[in-house]
């Protein structure tokens, strides 16, 4: 199954993320894992470092640099069986891009998982965060930034793909168990409406 999952930061869409990509067997692509890992002695690696400073601030990177990442990656061999997609689109563009990317393949995402969390919850978690993993976006002002960015440039991508009959929310505010178990549901629905549709095409 080729999955997005959208919401805001501290939604815990990278814990979900990974549950589910373990379950599923299919890679969990996080873009923001990926610009934090980027090897900077490659010629993307270079590029990335220079828009480190954005990502410290809370604002995106270009949106050309995520696609090229982002459609490099999809295009290697374990994701022909699916991929789950976090933090990326992460506006319209980018999800029109990616549209663009999976209608060449001939492989429309199946669907797009948004996780939601009220903005005074998404503060206090990634406050927690912040006391664990030290990341340096997760300072109060780059939090603040985060935030508005995510309503006013990601927020739009929920109903781009509502349109597209694609969008299944969950609310994120529960355990973490609690919130899988929900996701997983959302999962095998969409898997059985698939299996319908080839059941009759067939
Ligand atoms: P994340 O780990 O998903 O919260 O991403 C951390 C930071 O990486 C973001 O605040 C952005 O600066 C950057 N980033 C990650 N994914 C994207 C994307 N799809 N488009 C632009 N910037 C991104």
């Amino acid at each position: 199954m080729r999955i997005v999952f959208a919401g805001p930061p501290g939604a815990g869409k990278g814990t979900q993320a990974k549950l589910l990509a373990d379950n599923l067997r299919i890679p969990h692509i996080s873009t923001g894992d990926m610009l934090r890992n980027s090897d900077e002695k490659t010629e993307l690696g270079k590029q990335v470092k220079m828009v480190k400073e954005l990502m410290h601030r809370g604002e995106l990177v270009p949106d050309d640099l995520m696609v090229r990442l982002v459609s490099e990656r999809i295009s290697h061999a374990d994701c022909k069986g699916g991929f789950i997609l976090d933090g990326f689109p992460r506006n319209i563009n980018q999800a029109q891009a990616l549209d663009k990317i999976m209608d060449k393949a001939a492989k429309p995402l199946d669907v797009v998982i948004a996780i939601a969390v009220d903005d005074e919850l998404l503060v206090q978690r990634i406050a927690g965060r912040a006391a664990i993993e030290g990341r340096k976006d997760d300072n109060p002002e780059a939090v603040k930034e985060r935030l508005k960015t995510y309503h006013s440039a990601t927020k739009p991508i929920l109903d781009y793909y509502k349109q597209k009959g694609t969008l299944e929310t969950v609310a994120g505010n529960g355990k973490i168990e609690e919130i899988q178990l929900a996701i997983r549901d959302v999962v095998s629905r969409v898997d059985s409406r698939g299996e319908k549709r080839l059941e009759q095409t067939s």
